[in-house]
C-alpha cells in the first residue's frame, strides 16, 4: 500500500486533488504518529498503521464526512480543537473574528469578554490565550459546552475561559456586566442547504441556519440585547456571512452603536464587523 494509494482513494470519491493530499497527510498525522520529525527522517511507515489510514480514508470516501470529525480535532490558529457534530469545525476565516477581538481587549485593557454560541469554544479560548480577559463561552447546545470545556482543559485555561449553556443572552444575568461582546453567530438562509457541500451536512443546523430568508435573526437579537450587557464605550464584534454586512452595520446602528468597521477577509469579502456603544 502507498500513500499515493490512499490519496486516490479520496480523490476517485470526487475530493480535488489538493484537499486530499492535505487529508492524507492530517490522517497519517493522526492515525500512524507519523510527524514532520520522522518525514524528515525518513522513517518507513508501517504497513499496520498504514492499514488503519487506508480504513480512516475509505470511511472518509464512503459518508462524505469531514476529516475533522473522524480524527475528532482541528487545527485552529496553531491550536488542537477536539470537535464532534455537535459542533461546527473552525474555519480559517474565524481568524480574523478572534485577532480583532483580541487587538480591542489589548488596546482597551479589557478585562470580561462574552462569546455567544462559541461551539467548539474556538473563539473563547483563543481570546483567553491570547489576553489577560476572562471570557464566558456561551451555548444552547450542552453537548457544545462539554466539547468547549475540554477544550479549555486542554489548553489549561482554568479560570480564564468559562462555559455556560445559555441561549443567547438567556443564562447571563443584567449586572454581568462585559468589556466585549463576541459572536459567530448562525448566518446562512435556509434556502441555501441544499446547496451546501456534502461534508457540511454533517455539522449542526443550529450552528449553521438561521430561519429568516435574510440570515440575519441572530445578528437582530444580539445587538438588541447587547447594549444591556455591555460596559460604557464596550464593543461588540461578529463574524459576517456573505453579503450581510449593510443590513448588519444599519441594525447595529439603528441601535445606538457608534464607529462600525469592517474587515475583510482574504476573498475581499466583508467578514468581520465591529462598533461600540
Ligand atoms: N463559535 C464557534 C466558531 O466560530 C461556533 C460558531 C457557530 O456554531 N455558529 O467556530
Amino acid at each position: 500500500m502507498l500513500i499515493t494509494d490512499i490519496v486516490k482513494i479520496l480523490t476517485d470519491a470526487g475530493i480535488e486533488q489538493n484537499e486530499a493530499n492535505i487529508e492524507v497527510k492530517m490522517l497519517i498525522e493522526h492515525f500512524a504518529g507519523y510527524g514532520i520529525a520522522d518525514i524528515i527522517m525518513g522513517t518507513k511507515l508501517d504497513e499496520e498503521k498504514l492499514k488503519i489510514v487506508e480504513q480512516k480514508a475509505k470511511l472518509r470516501a464512503s459518508t462524505r464526512q469531514p476529516v475533522q470529525y473522524i480524527i475528532g480535532e482541528a487545527d485552529f490558529m496553531g491550536e488542537k480543537f477536539i470537535v464532534n457534530p455537535s459542533v461546527l469545525i473552525p474555519r480559517d476565516e474565524t481568524e480574523i473574528l478572534v485577532r480583532k477581538t483580541v487587538e480591542i481587549v489589548k488596546e482597551n485593557h479589557f478585562k470580561t469578554v462574552l462569546d455567544l454560541g462559541t461551539g467548539s469554544g474556538c473563539i473563547a479560548c483563543m481570546v483567553a490565550k491570547l489576553t489577560n480577559a476572562t471570557v464566558i463561552g456561551a451555548d444552547i447546545s450542552f453537548e457544545a459546552i462539554e466539547t468547549a470545556f475540554k477544550n479549555m482543559e486542554n489548553l489549561k485555561l482554568f479560570n480564564r475561559a468559562l462555559f455556560r449553556k445559555s441561549d443567547l443572552f438567556s443564562m447571563i444575568r443584567e449586572d454581568e456586566k462585559f468589556d466585549v461582546i463576541v459572536s459567530n453567530p448562525p448566518y446562512i438562509p435556509p434556502s441555501m442547504k441544499k446547496n451546501i457541500q456534502k461534508e457540511v451536512r454533517f455539522e449542526p443546523e443550529t450552528a449553521l441556519f438561521t430561519k429568516d430568508e435574510k440570515g440575519l435573526e441572530f445578528y437582530e437579537k444580539i445587538i438588541k440585547d447587547a447594549p444591556k450587557y455591555l460596559n460604557e464605550n464596550g464593543y461588540l464584534l461578529f463574524e459576517l456571512g456573505i453579503n450581510e454586512s449593510f443590513e448588519v452595520a444599519q441594525i447595529m446602528k439603528n441601535t445606538g452603536f457608534k464607529n462600525i468597521q469592517i474587515v475583510k477577509d482574504l476573498a475581499n469579502i466583508d467578514r468581520v464587523i465591529f462598533g461600540n456603544i
